[in-house]
Parts: structure tokens; C-alpha cells; sequence
């Protein structure tokens, strides 16, 4: 996961991405950072930090980075062998090209394979993440950066969107398949990238439009150049974007997350229309819209039978199983006079591990629900994703570890029902596979092939 941002051409840059980072928070909570380009002194300025944007805005304010030009990232390790501060984004590397600034979001499948190489040449890496990776192959390159680029982003494979500072030229490029999303925007004179629309809008700017699948942008001097270092392939977006991790308010493809979300939990009480119940309770934050168009649909009342301590975070992006057991007992407390005596629908975005669904429907059983009904508005998580999103190995997936009774049983649930694949993608306005939307992780059945050594390491 991780989400970034790129400026180019605004006196604030540096306070605009801290503002873009906060507004991206939600995308990645272990560490943060900006790289601020000094036009006039020719330098980076780099603030890389543990932790959340919100606690370091007083530190930021205090380094007064000048500069027009800024990346900054929120991360999520999603590979990587360390977590904390010395793989926190963005990197500078001083190449024979000058100081080169990039942050990245996603996973690159075929690192393995060209870092052994590069070690095998003498290469000394720094960072256990794939971001390093493509500053050392751009720095082979000889001649002009475009072109050189080009070169370096055939040789990758996977899912990926960054952005890169090559002193004052901002470059914003896209995997193939448009797996994970990257988006344009202006706000006066200046240029935005980001993973999300809604970050763009924070920054005070509007939203362009997506950047394409296997496109580069590069934006020097005030001037846009848009050229693609291979043939797009037929887009596969991460249908997880609209499940669970962009912000309500971030278009994707031309429709609102939040719409997206209201369509899936109408196709799901669609699915679901022999369910006898009273009510439809979220399991919020990202239940919410889903919710909503459930109840839209089945004429059930929406009930917020649970409500969310907003001062936990998110309990599907912290790295340890500990952490999170804990984050979901202080996270979601239920409403007795809400449930007690109700057959409930329970609208949740996903079943990953079952760690958190069990425990909700036995707390709604405790405070004295007659019946639960399970419905997911993500088809059963089957395999582990090697593009971008943390979704563990195949042993803890639950829908791959037990059939579908197994489940029933081991939730404690009436009834467990998840939304179709074909449903999920017609709710975000494409189509699963191919020229829509990707579905990897509920087929198995990948984009990229991946090697056997990184299938069983998962
Ligand atoms: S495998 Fe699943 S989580 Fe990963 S990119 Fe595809 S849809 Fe998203």
C-alpha cells in the first residue's frame, strides 16, 4: 500500500505535500516523508519520519523547506525485510545525473532476480524496498533521462505508481495494467500528482485526469510531456482501492468510492434478498456507504449499531497480529439497545484473517442480537496480492483455509455472504478481468507470473 504525492512549481511545495501526506494518511501509517527541490541552492531538502504527518507538523513547520518542487510518500511496508525509518520514503540518490528524489507505491514482483544481479556486480543497497531498485537501473543509463527511464521501466514488472524528482523535473509514471492508481491535477501554475483525487483537493487543486497505464509524465519548466515507455496493457485496476483503502470522496475511473461502495451494498442485498432481518448495521468506517445502499435496496432500516473510536487507526494496516487484536477490541464498540433482540445484516468491506469479524458478531451476540447475518462486500480473499496490498499469506486467508460452512462455524455467523466478483466490478462502474478490473486475489490466478521461490514465501 503507501500512497504519494509529487509538486512541481508552487513557492509552498513543501506545504502543500504536507497536506497532500496528511490527506493520504489513511493509505499508510508506519512513516512518512517529503523531498523539497531547491531551485536556487540546487539541493534536496529530505524529512523522513516514523509515525504519523499530524504529530511531525510543528518539526515541518520549523525546517522551512524552500523550493518549488516536492515528492513526498506515506508508507505501508508491504515488502521489504525492515519497517520504521530507514525504509521510509522518498529516497535522494546522488547519481552522474545529479540528486534524483523518488517515492513509490507498490510492489515490484521481479526485483528478486535483478537485485541478485546487481550484488553479484558489486551494487551496495541501502533499502530493503523495490523504490532503490529503479534509481539503480536509471543510473546505468547513459544518455538523456527520458529515454533512459523508458529502458529502466521495461525491465520491471508489477504494480506500481511513483513519482521522481530529477532536480526541478517532476516524473510520475504508472505500471502496465494500471494496477495501482496515480491521478493529475493543477491548482494555478503548479502541477499535482497523487494517489488519490481527494489529495489533489486538499492541496487546493483540481483534479486533471488519471494518469494512463504504462504512461510517463514528465513536467519541467511549467511544460506536461506525456509519452509511455511500453504499449499499455488492458487495464486491471485494484478493485481493493473502492473496497476498502481510497477515501470515500476520490473519483476512480469517474466514479466516487463512496458511490461505488453504495452500488456494491445494492447488489449485494440483491444477492441476499431471501435474508430475513431487521436491520442493517456497518461495520464502519468503510461499511458505511455499502450500509447504505443495502438498506436503499432491501428496505431494511440502517441502524449504527457499532460505532468506531476514531483515535485507533486501522486495524487492517498494523503489522502485527498483537497489535491489531488489540486495535480491534478498542476500536469498534457496539450499541446494546440497538442490537438486542434484532436479526442483523452486518455489512463489512472484507474478510481477510476473520480476526475481527469473529469478534464483532460475538460482541453483537453478547449485547443480545437474535441473528447475524455476514454480508462482505468483497468476494472470499482466496490468495495473497503481490501488487501493492498487504493481504497476508495463503495459510491465514481464511476463505482459502476453510469451506465456506468452516467459516459459518468459525465466525459464529447465521449466515455468510459475500458479494460476486462480477458484482464487485459492475458496482465500480468496469468489469472483473481484463479492460477492468484485477481479481488475482480471489482467483489466484495473477496478471504477472510469479516465480515459485515468491509464491512460497507467501
Ligand atoms: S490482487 Fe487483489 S489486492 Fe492485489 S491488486 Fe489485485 S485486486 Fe488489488
Amino acid at each position: 500500500m503507501g500512497g504519494v504525492i509529487g509538486i512541481s512549481n508552487n513557492s509552498d511545495a513543501a506545504g502543500m505535500a504536507q497536506a497532500g501526506l496528511l490527506s493520504l494518511q489513511h493509505r499508510g501509517q508506519e512513516s512518512f516523508g517529503l523531498a523539497v527541490y531547491d531551485d536556487k541552492n540546487k539541493n534536496f531538502g529530505l524529512y523522513r519520519t516514523s509515525g504519523l504527518v499530524m504529530t511531525s507538523l510543528a518539526e515541518l513547520d520549523a525546517r522551512r523547506f524552500g523550493g518549488k518542487y516536492a515528492v513526498g510518500h506515506v508508507r505501508y511496508p508491504t515488502s521489504g525485510k525492515k519497517t520504521g525509518l530507514l525504509d521510509a520514503q522518498p529516497f535522494v540518490f546522488d547519481t552522474w545525473r545529479g540528486e534524483v528524489s523518488i517515492a513509490l507505491s507498490g510492489n515490484i514482483i521481479n526485483k528478486e532476480p535483478i537485485l541478485k544481479q546487481m550484488r553479484r556486480r558489486g551494487a551496495i543497497l541501502q533499502h530493503s524496498s523495490e523504490t532503490e531498485l529503479i534509481v539503480h537501473l536509471l543510473a546505468q543509463q547513459k544518455g538523456p533521462l527520458l529515454p533512459a527511464l523508458n529502458k529502466t521501466l521495461k525491465q520491471i514488472e508489477g504494480g506500481f505508481a511513483a513519482v521522481m524528482l530529477a532536480g526541478p523535473a517532476l516524473l510520475a509514471f504508472r505500471d502496465p495494467h494500471g494496477i495501482r492508481p496515480l491521478v493529475l491535477g493543477k491548482a494555478g501554475g503548479a502541477y499535482i500528482v497523487a494517489s488519490e483525487s481527494s489529495a489533489i483537493e486538499v492541496m487546493g487543486g483540481k483534479y486533471l485526469r488519471d494518469i494512463e497505464p504504462a504512461e510517463i509524465l514528465l513536467i519541467e519548466n511549467g511544460k506536461l510531456t506525456s509519452s509511455f515507455y511500453t504499449k499499455p496493457k488492458a487495464r486491471q485496476n485494484c478493485i481493493f482501492e473502492q473496497v476498502y483503502l481510497s477515501r470515500p470522496d476520490t473519483v476512480i475511473r469517474g466514479r466516487s468510492v463512496s458511490t461505488a461502495r453504495m452500488e456494491m451494498g445494492r447488489l449485494l442485498a440483491k444477492q441476499m434478498k431471501d435474508i430475513k432481518a431487521d436491520i442493517v448495521v456497518p461495520v464502519p468506517d468503510s461499511g458505511l456507504f455499502a450500509a447504505l445502499g443495502f438498506a436503499k435496496e432491501s428496505g431494511l432500516p440502517f441502524e449504527m449499531g457499532l460505532v468506531r473510536n476514531h483515535y485507533m487507526g486501522r486495524s487492517f494496516i498494523k503489522s502485527a497480529q498483537a497489535v491489531r487484536d488489540m486495535v480491534v477490541k478498542l476500536k469498534l464498540l457496539p450499541i446494546a439497545d440497538i442490537v438486542r433482540g434484532r436479526r442483523i445484516v452486518l455489512i463489512d468491506d472484507s474478510l481477510v484473517r476473520g480476526t475481527t469479524s469473529r469478534k464483532l458478531i460475538k460482541v453483537l451476540r453478547f449485547c443480545g442480537a437474535k441473528e447475524v447475518h455476514f454480508a462482505v462486500t468483497s468476494p472470499p480473499i482466496v490468495a495473497p496480492c503481490f501488487y501493492g496490498i498487504n493481504t497476508p499469506s495463503k495459510k491465514e486467508l481464511i476463505a482459502c483455509t476453510h469451506t465456506h460452512a468452516q467459516i459459518l462455524k468459525e465466525l459464529g455467523a447465521d449466515s455468510v455472504n459475500f458479494i460476486t466478483i462480477k458484482n464487485a466490478a459492475k458496482a465500480c462502474g468496469g468489469r472483473e478481468g481484463p479492460g477492468g478490473y484485477c481479481q488475482s486475489c480471489f482467483t489466484g490466478r495473477y496478471i504477472y507470473k510469479i516465480s515459485k521461490a515468491t509464491l512460497e514465501s507467501r
